[in-house]
């Protein structure tokens, strides 16, 4: 039998891609919006922060334990902005364009070679709303701030974020190979292994 499980989010693509690596350790990933789960103001200020508050407010409400997931771009030449403000960079509302586009003038004065950045992921899983022990993993995918887009897959900053080793951007890569190698594939990998053991403790990179 199996053990249902909430996810803390409203993205139709992220539930497929956490049902298929969560279903054969027997949990079974609902929607929130099966519970009336509504979005919270994400007030932390880390990615743990956000995605504890997302899945406590998810398991309140469901009475489930629940699955949550935050993450954005870290760029060292701007102090590591946009960070957990990824989504919101340029405002409301919120714009992949206008995001891009402010990243790009941030980054003007910044020559190649000088352009090092990561996007991070961060899922919590609570067992319950007041579970003192989330399992916690984040996991990282570094690469460079390309001055021009380049490729019209992924989402987000994927056309700027160039991999030296692939000599590709985000953007260019398949669904699947970015599922394999992005910050998000891996760090649900991690939570897989992670809930092999003891539903509890942390796990770093
Ligand atoms: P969220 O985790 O869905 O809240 O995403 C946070 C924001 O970080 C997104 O809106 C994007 O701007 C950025 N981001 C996170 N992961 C990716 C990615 O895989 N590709 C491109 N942008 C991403």
């Amino acid at each position: 039998m199996s053990n249902p499980l909430v996810l803390a989010s409203g993205n139709a693509g992220k539930l497929r891609e956490f049902h298929r690596l969560l279903a054969p350790l027997g949990l079974e990933v609902l929607p929130q919006l099966n519970f009336r789960v509504t979005d919270i103001e994400e007030t932390g200020l880390t990615f743990v922060e956000n995605a504890l508050l997302k899945a406590r407010h998810a398991c309140r409400v469901s009475g489930l334990p629940a699955l949550a997931d935050d993450s954005g771009l870290e760029v060292d030449a701007l102090n590591g902005s946009p960070g957990i403000y990824s989504a919101r960079f340029a405002g409301e509302p919120r714009s992949d364009a206008r995001n891009n586009a402010l990243l790009l003038d941030r980054l003007s004065e910044v020559p190649e070679g000088s352009r090092e950045g990561r996007y991070w992921c961060v899922l919590v899983y609570l067992r319950h709303a007041e579970d003192p022990v989330p399992c916690i993993v984040q996991q990282a995918w570094e690469g460079e701030i390309l001055a021009h887009p380049r490729g019209d897959g992924g989402f987000g900053y994927d056309p700027l974020f160039w991999l030296p080793e692939l000599g590709m951007s985000a953007a260019e890569l398949s669904a699947d190979e970015k599922n394999r190698l992005s910050h998000r594939g891996r760090a649900l990998q991690a939570l897989v292994q992670a809930l092999g053991h003891p539903l509890s403790g942390v796990v770093h990179d």
